[in-house]
């Protein structure tokens, strides 16, 4: 007598390759294709079939379907977390940040020169952008080389992340700059520790203590000044301090107490990834836990494969890479990005159906891209969430002054339940690095007579980020109290109509300046505010005194087309400037 047949559930994502299909229901991959061919579908074992055919090939096998969401196919992913007594201690993986010409390649080179893990002579030829070396104490210390704060927070938004410490050098000769500014921000941001590197000491005007003093305007609170952020005098050049530099790095990852269980599935993010020509794709690796090994199954962001080789720092096929140790993987089957995250699955059916199912995933995000992240949504999940609402923000205003009197006044926003956060406030036209900051912390972008260029508002599209605009500080105030309070009214209260360029300027007598212009985007209107950008920046707002086509006053002008375009009572206008065109409209507020 057969034994009788088990009916079993079978988890049914919208999608699933035969092969796992077949493993679900403990069936054989061929019945399968069988079942299916006798439905008319020609598949192979590793093709992927939607849940509607899915099911009824359940049905006919006697089983059970029970449809789970898209999301769960990634929960084979191990996500246990790991027992206190499997942890061991890590290297720390350190990010070099800092102004332009500050130090930092000079900096990661003179370190590898010096020490890098390896008694090989003369120079050592690095081949992957990550480095281990080992300090006087022994400490083995894993340094990336992506200088700049761009690469580190794209690498957080796409959810990696990777950096224990940043190492911020400044120069002693030109002290704390914009993009020092900015470096300190994003660290901030990522509640990463910071050590700063006051670099170039070896030269006659170099001022350590300046940059000490410069630090404190923002809120970094050296040693030397009481607070708790370690400060080491180097020179790149020289070599001098290099050695202090390391220790300090130690010392901070000793606070850190950094852990990770070696014995596990690997998990890691990638560093960078390229299409090599001989080897196929190829993508450097920073393992986060567990041990990577030859052979292993893994799905990375949007792309999957099997292990073939590993390749460390010097150029070294390894076996295995364990936790902060930077590789080199072969035998991806497509490129993966910089900041994706690789976890190591089971089978290549599971690798598949997870990569199969984000690259849908990411297809429906670009659709949605138009639906960006608003002010009250953000305040929506920040309740759903149920902590303390935080709502960041990012400024960028047109002088330092109007940045400093916005920042305090939304810090003097808040309560108990909410409060303000500004990531990151500067001065200029808001730019792509400034998005992705805002992205990573899933923070809106406000420009205070500030527009975005031409790259950060493609980027914005993309990635779904919201930017405000704002000409009167009161307005932009408001609205954020009012987000924070959950009462932000969706409706815009001032919408872009179009906007011209200026091609020439002439000087018409009883009129003043006279602006050629050619309509971009959008329509002229001449009942409508006008805004003068320059470089992106809002130097003049007020209304048209003319508006003409060919010899004619006219009431509007369409995208495409030329027209003449004079300001009341304002003459500055040059060659090269943008007009902006808009409308008010008043919405009536809910309370
Ligand atoms: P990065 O833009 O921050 O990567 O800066 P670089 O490492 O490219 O350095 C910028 C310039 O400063 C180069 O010309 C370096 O040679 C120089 N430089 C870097 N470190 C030192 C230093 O410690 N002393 C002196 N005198 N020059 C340095
Ligand atoms: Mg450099």
């Amino acid at each position: 007598m057969k034994p009788e047949k088990q009916v079993r559930d079978v988890q049914l994502p919208e999608s699933i390759v035969v092969s796992e299909l077949a493993n679900r229901m403990a069936e054989r991959t061929p019945d399968v294709i069988k079942s299916l061919m006798r439905m008319g579908m020609m598949v192979t074992a590793n093709q992927a079939i939607d849940a509607d055919t899915a099911e009824i090939v359940i049905e006919e096998f006697g089983h059970k379907a029970v449809r789970v969401s898209d999301s769960d196919v990634e929960q084979v992913i191990d996500m246990v977390e790991d027992k206190a007594e499997d942890l061991q201690s890590r290297p720390p993986v350190i990010t070099i940040m800092g102004h332009v010409d500050h130090g930092k390649t000079s900096t990661l080179d003179a370190i590898r020169n010096a020490n890098v893990v390896s008694g090989e002579a003369g120079g050592i030829t690095q081949h992957i952008g990550a480095y281990q070396v080992k300090a006087k104490n022994g400490a083995i210390l894993t340094f990336l080389d992506t200088p700049g704060h761009a690469a580190f927070t794209s690498m957080r938004a796409r959810g990696a992340q990777v950096t224990d410490i940043v190492v911020l050098v400044v120069a002693a000769d030109d002290a704390v700059m914009p993009q020092t500014v900015e470096a300190i921000n994003h660290a901030k941001a990522a509640k990463v520790p910071m050590i700063v590197a006051i670099n170039k000491i070896d030269k006659p005007a170099a001022n350590s203590q300046k940059v000490r003093t410069d630090l404190l305007q923002h809120e970094v609170v050296v040693e030397e000044m009481g607070g708790d952020v370690q400060t080491v005098e180097i020179s790149a050049k020289t070599g001098q301090g290099l050695d202090q530099l390391l220790e300090a790095i130690a010392l901070q990852a000793e606070i850190l107490e950094l852990k990770a269980n070696p014995d596990r599935p690997a998990l890691g993010a990638v560093i960078e990834a390229q299409l090599d020509v001989g080897r196929g794709p190829v993508a450097t690796v920073l393992v986060q836990n567990g041990t990577l090994k030859r052979g292993d199954i893994f799905v990375v962001g949007e792309q999957w494969g099997k292990v073939r080789a590993l390749i460390n720092d010097k150029g070294d096929r390894i076996n295995e890479a364990g936790p902060s140790v930077p590789v080199e993987v072969l035998g991806l089957n497509g490129t993966p990005e910089a900041g994706d995250v690789l976890n190591v699955v089971e089978t290549e059916a599971q690798a598949r159906e997870i990569a199969e199912f984000r690259i849908q995933q990411s297809k429906d995000k670009r659709a949605a891209a138009g639906a960006a992240i608003t002010l009250d949504q953000l305040m929506a999940k920040a309740k759903a969430d149920q902590s303390v609402a935080e709502l960041p923000v990012l400024i960028k205003a047109d002088v330092q002054g109007s940045a400093e009197a916005i920042v305090q006044a939304l810090e003097k926003i808040g309560n108990d339940e909410v409060r303000v956060r500004v990531l990151h406030y500067g001065v200029g036209a808001i730019t792509e690095s400034d998005v992705g900051l805002a992205e990573a912390s899933g923070a809106p972008v406000i420009g205070f007579n500030v527009r975005a260029n031409g790259p950060a508002r493609a980027s914005a599209n993309q990635k779904g980020v919201e930017i405000r605009y704002y000409s009167i500080i009161y307005d932009l105030v408001d609205d954020i109290k009012a987000a924070a309070s959950g009462l932000l009214s969706a409706e815009v209260r001032e919408h872009f109509i179009g906007y011209a360029e200026i091609r020439e300027v002439f000087r018409v007598s009883g009129i003043g300046n006279v602006a050629g212009c050619l309509v971009t985007e959008g329509v002229a209107r001449r009942s409508a505010g006008v805004r003068l950008l320059r470089d992106n920046v809002v130097i003049h707002e007020g209304t048209l005194k003319t508006l003409k086509r060919f010899k004619d006053e006219v009431k509007e002008v369409q995208s495409g087309q030329e027209c003449g375009m004079a300001f009341e009572n304002y003459d500055d206008i040059r060659k090269g400037d943008v007009i902006e065109i808009f409308e008010r409209e008043e919405v009536q507020r809910k309370l």
